[in-house]
């Protein structure tokens, strides 16, 4: 409809007929219509990695979080290419309860490293335990504000709950593939609580324990398994009141350490306080790691655990695979709950019901492979 202001009399102040608004929501984004990524190829996959292209990075290490074989199948691949380029990275497992700092130590200590040393670095974790784990990449990310945002530094959470093997295993390719893309620091992070602590031990340079002071006994609820593992400890939150705290911990872990034979690796586990909140005593812990690796790197111990360390994963991942095969075979399946029950009730002890199962297993392995057999003559 003509505007009445189209009148002769208002000349020069032509009102033209509204236009449509386009809709908030574009209709294009709906389910359906979403444009797919294109797949990629085994060599894109490595070639993108081996650029340092972090988007490529980060699709492979999803794809080897990924249950599914054919996934899996290229993950692998993908892997084994990676290789090569790998290794070259000091790596450091960093462990704590929940609440001892870990995530605010890990922000201040990788600024640290990437000022002091330059390179890249990619913080991985192992839980299998958390919810957080369940793909929350933002709760990660806001938990280490500044690396966060730092040109240098890579973060991923911990592949979805899983079993701790499973979890573990996932965060050790990742370890390859962000090698492969040029990242020299590795940190794994793990929740002090138990397992995971050898898990990440056996994929580490460095295992670093952090503690608090706390009150009365500070070796308490510490396992001895634990603080042999470690190659320095260090406690948090040395700052304002607990500044004594933390130095009088300090000393009773030191004290502590000398009861303890000298590890293989010929390193005396030692012992400082810092806090990483206020950032005071970083600087210190980092040039004993380092002063550790050159250590390590001269008597031979660096190389021989990293041999030691494949030589255990590939023992890991053949149980890995066993138990899979045995748990999600239909057979199995379906004799399990009878053979609890009958164990459970006396009527079968535990190593005849366990051969029973297993027997029952590799019969119908054998089955399956001479099926095979016949189908492919
Ligand atoms: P995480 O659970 O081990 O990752 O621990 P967080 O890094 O989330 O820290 C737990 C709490 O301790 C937070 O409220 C931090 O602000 C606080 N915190 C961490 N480091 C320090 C420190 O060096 N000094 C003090 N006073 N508080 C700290």
């Amino acid at each position: 409809m003509e505007h009445p202001e189209n009148n002769e009399a208002y000349k020069g102040l032509a009102v033209n007929a509204g236009i449509e608004q386009p809709a908030s929501v574009n209709p294009y984004l709906k389910n359906g219509h979403r444009r797919k990524k294109p797949r990629l190829s085994v060599s894109d996959y490595v070639e993108g990695i081996i650029k340092g292209d972090i988007t490529v990075l980060s699709r492979a290490v999803t794809l080897t979080e990924s249950t599914r074989p054919e996934h899996q199948s290229v993950a692998q691949e993908v892997i084994e290419k990676c290789l090569p380029y790998a290794g070259n990275s000091i790596r450091v497992g960093i462990s704590g309860v929940p609440g001892a700092g870990k995530s605010t130590s890990i922000d201040a200590f990788g600024l640290h490293v990437l000022e002091q040393y330059g390179g890249k670095l990619a913080v991985l974790a192992i839980d299998p335990s958390s919810e957080r784990s369940k793909g929350s990449i933002l709760g990660d990310k806001t938990r280490m504000e500044k690396l966060a945002v730092h040109p240098k530094s890579f973060i991923r959470p911990s592949p979805a709950a899983g079993s701790l093997g499973g979890v573990a295993r996932k965060t050790r390719e990742t370890i390859v593939l962000c090698e492969a893309a040029g990242f020299d620091k590795i940190f794994v992070e793990t929740v002090g609580v138990g397992q995971s602590e050898t898990a990440v031990h056996s994929m580490v340079d460095f295992f670093l324990l952090i503690q608090l002071a706390g009150t009365g006994d500070e070796l308490q609820g510490i396992k001895r398994g634990i603080m042999e593992m470690a190659d320095g400890i260090v406690i948090n939150k040395a700052d304002g009141d607990n500044l004594e705290p933390a130095r009088l911990a300090a000393v009773q872990f030191r004290n502590a350490l000398r009861l303890f034979p000298v590890p293989e690796s010929g390193w005396t586990p030692q012992v400082f306080t810092y806090s990483g909140f206020y950032n005071l005593g970083v600087k210190e812990i980092w040039d004993m790691i380092y002063r550790y690796i050159a250590f390590v790197k001269d008597n031979g111990y660096f190389e021989y655990r990293r041999n030691a360390q494949s030589k255990y994963w590939m023992y890991e991942t053949i149980e890995e695979h066993l138990r899979d095969s045995f748990y999600h075979n239909p057979c199995i399946k379906a004799m399990l709950a009878q053979k609890e029950r009958q164990v459970l009730q006396g009527e079968l002890t535990s190593f005849v019901a366990a051969k029973s199962l297993l027997d029952a297993y590799f019969k119908s392995k054998r089955e399956w492979t001479s099926n095979d057999e016949i189908e492919e003559s």
